[in-house]
């Protein structure tokens, strides 16, 4: 890796403590996984930096404190079940694969879903990235530990619910203009704990048709 690139990672991850992620395995993952391998190379130059940048599809791989902040909320263990809806990018699945969890993370943007899919292949062949609809989960690899939502939900995805395991966590930002992050625990198929933690602004979490469904995987 460019000795500049390595400098910028050592002190974005300086600066992720500094904002209050202090769990160890979250910043040994962020050590592990080369960010600016997920975006166009014009954009390296601000690989490092705590924001949000332009992938295609008007979309964003979200800000590097975000991605830790919901991870450290999602306390992954190593062979646990992810899910995420909104894969983008797929750096927020290789972050959950450093952490030694089983991942699975669905994308409806046919593009990104491609680019995501062989770039992730080269990093953690063990990802599983899906072309498909988020709020209807995953419903072969269900029940899942925990569940991580990377796009504005309107609200709390029934389907994404039932297919989280009882004592699972799910962490999704709610909200239509902007989000407060929520972190789900179940407690049985009816009853969750709801915890809040702060405000954000997400791409939105879109429900209608997958972009480019005339490809059938
Ligand atoms: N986790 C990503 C950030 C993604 S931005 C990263 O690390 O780069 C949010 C993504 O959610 C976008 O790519 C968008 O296309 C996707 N998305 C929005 N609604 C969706 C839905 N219903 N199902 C699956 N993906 C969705």
């Amino acid at each position: 890796m460019d000795y500049l690139l390595l400098g910028a990672k050592k002190n974005l991850i300086k600066n992720l403590r500094k904002k209050g992620i202090c769990d160890e395995q979250v910043l040994a993952a962020f050590d592990k996984i080369d960010r600016h391998l997920f975006m166009d190379s014009f954009l390296w130059d601000k690989a490092y930096e705590d924001m949000a940048l332009h992938i295609n599809c008007g979309q964003t791989i979200s800000q590097p404190s975000t991605v830790a902040f919901q991870t450290q909320l999602l306390q992954v263990k190593p062979g646990e079940k992810v899910l995420e809806i909104g894969t983008g990018s797929g750096f927020q699945a290789a972050i959950l694969g450093a952490l030694g969890a089983r991942v699975f993370s669905i994308e409806r943007h046919l593009e990104l879903f491609s680019k995501a899919k062989n770039l992730l292949a080269q990093i953690n062949e063990k990802i599983i990235v899906h072309f498909g609809d988020g709020f209807q989960g995953y419903e072969r690899y269900a029940p899942f530990d925990k569940i991580i939502v990377t796009c504005g939900a309107p609200e709390i995805p029934q389907k994404l619910f039932r297919q989280l395991k009882v004592g699972g966590l799910m962490v999704i930002p709610v909200g239509i203009d902007s989000q407060v992050m929520k972190r789900i625990t179940k407690i049985d198929e009816e009853n969750f704990k709801e915890e809040s933690f702060g405000n954000y602004n997400f791409v939105p979490m879109l429900e209608d048709r997958m972009k480019d469904s005339k490809t059938v995987f």
